[in-house]
């Protein structure tokens, strides 16, 4: 059986010190994980949580990588370095990213193939919003942005892991049903399956207010590979309540 994967997304929190207590925390604690699990931290703390995870079994990603290769791209972060610092994952098209930074599927798309080159298997975010969940259209929403991202990246596609993040459940406490979420994840598993013969393996991650509650649920669902976790990963109680519900 494959095994689940759990990755934290802290966002833009942290600090030198909480980042410390909170690896200590979740090093102590994860004793006997079955599941892989990752953090995702903001760009300026890869080279400290690098060093906190080593030989933890505790894997590195970040929140973002730039389009561009390399150049005059002031304020962007390149998969190179991103590598450089030990990033085994990167999260690319996060719907605050398509929110707030208008990241389009075609940007998104390219973002993966940098990360995929660079060596760093992107964790693909896609999901639809409250409003066009109530207008039937949450199919044809994840398809087409997952649908960017196999037309760009090809045979390579097999090697990207996909969450589904309902937008509307993003940090709202409001969690798709068990259900619900399989529905989607079923959806884009038979997307995957005609693009590649690996599809069966491929990890895709439920995301949306999971938590210590929910998770065993969600996380015992036919195609729910793992979780993405926002605010719960800020919490080493929390997180390591997820990680056991994991396998
Ligand atoms: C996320 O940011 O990817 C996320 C799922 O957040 P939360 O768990 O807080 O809803």
């Amino acid at each position: 059986m494959k095994k689940q994967l759990i990755a934290g997304n802290w966002k833009m929190n942290g600090s030198s010190v909480a980042n410390e207590a909170l690896l200590k925390a979740l090093v102590a604690g994860i004793n006997s994980a079955t599941c892989h699990v990752a953090v995702c931290v903001p760009a300026p703390y890869l080279a400290q949580v690098q060093g906190l995870v080593a030989g933890t079994g505790i894997d590195l990603g970040a929140q973002d990588v730039s389009q561009h290769e390399s150049g005059a791209f002031t304020g962007e972060v390149s998969a190179a370095m991103l590598r450089e610092f030990g990033a085994r994952y990167c999260l690319v098209g996060h719907s605050e990213r398509r929110q707030y930074h208008g990241e389009t599927d075609a940007a998104v798309a390219v973002k993966a193939q940098r990360a995929l080159a660079a060596g760093i298997t992107p964790i693909v975010c896609v999901g639809e919003t409250l409003a066009e969940r109530e207008a039937g259209r949450t199919e044809e929403i994840v398809k087409r942005q997952l649908a960017a991202v196999i037309h760009t990246n090809g045979h390579c596609i097999s090697e990207i892991v996909v969450a589904y993040e309902p937008v509307w459940a993003i940090g709202t406490g409001k969690t798709a049903s068990p259900q619900e979420a399989q529905h989607v994840h079923a959806v884009l598993r038979s997307q995957l399956r005609a693009a590649t013969e690996q599809a069966d393996r491929m990890l895709i991650l439920y995301g949306g207010s999971m938590n210590a509650a929910n998770a065993a649920q969600l996380l015992s669902q036919d195609d729910i590979d793992g979780g993405l976790v926002g605010g719960a990963s800020l919490k080493a109680a929390d997180f390591l309540s997820i990680i056991a519900a994991a396998h």
